[in-house]
């Protein structure tokens, strides 16, 4: 891939899959061409801002025109590394890992899941839609085999931390983490963690703030 001058910040990339989103739906339903102002209003975020992120990819809009709808989805993927497929391995086969599984967004946007692992033996060699669960001894060989760079990780939180270990001398990059609890992850592997009761405990804070600030007034 091209070197960029820029790299594109965390927060900067976040916004650029929120738009991907909001782009791909309006593709959908027959427009072209979008501004910067609609992308803007449409995600309640200013103007200057999505200017600003979208200058990043290159000189894609037009004075007075704005972006071609396709074009800008394509150097947003480009730009994220997701104008490709990102093959993934799913660890822990329970009630979420089902779920996910059954999940077709991820497909659309080129995430395949390849691989199921578990330990329990009751679980090994049973299918889930249509995938062989393995054991977790099965797994570095066919992380190589099925050139597979991404975790996610459904394990109880106790779990979470061994299975890191265990991939780190694997092909593994990046680990997509639902286990409620704290990893200290290997240099080489990326972290993103999904904690469900810290994010209701954010809302219920904000909602609990809310009626306070209502409270007041
Ligand atoms: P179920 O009732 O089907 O087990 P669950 O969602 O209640 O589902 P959890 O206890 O959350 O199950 O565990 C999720 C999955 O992780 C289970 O399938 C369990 O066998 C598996 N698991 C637990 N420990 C490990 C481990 N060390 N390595 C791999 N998988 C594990």
């Amino acid at each position: 891939p091209e070197h960029r001058e820029e790299r594109i910040s965390r927060a900067t990339a976040g916004r650029l899959s929120l738009y991907l989103r909001c782009l791909e739906s309006r593709l959908r339903e027959g427009q072209t061409k979008i501004s910067s102002s609609d992308l803007a209003e449409t995600l309640g975020i200013t103007d200057s801002q999505v200017r600003k992120d979208l200058s990043q990819l290159g000189s894609l809009g037009k004075r007075g025109i704005g972006y071609t709808i396709v074009d800008l989805i394509r150097a947003i993927r480009e730009s994220l590394g997701i104008d490709r497929t990102w093959r993934a391995a799913l660890i822990g086969i329970g009630n979420l890992a089902r779920a996910l599984l059954r999940y077709r967004g991820f497909h659309a946007r080129g995430f395949e899941i390849v691989g199921l692992f578990d330990s329990d033996t009751q679980k090994i060699g049973s299918e889930v839609d249509g995938q062989k669960v393995l054991s977790l001894q099965e797994m570095p060989a066919t992380i190589e085999t099925e050139a597979i760079r991404l975790a996610i990780l459904t394990v109880p939180a106790n779990a979470a931390q061994g299975i890191v270990d265990r991939l780190a001398s694997t092909g593994i990059r990046g680990v997509l983490n639902f286990a409620p609890t704290v990893l200290k992850m290997p240099s080489n592997i990326q972290l993103v963690s999904v904690d469900f009761t810290i994010q209701l405990e954010q809302l219920a804070f904000r909602v609990h703030l809310g009626e306070d600030e209502n409270t007041l007034a």
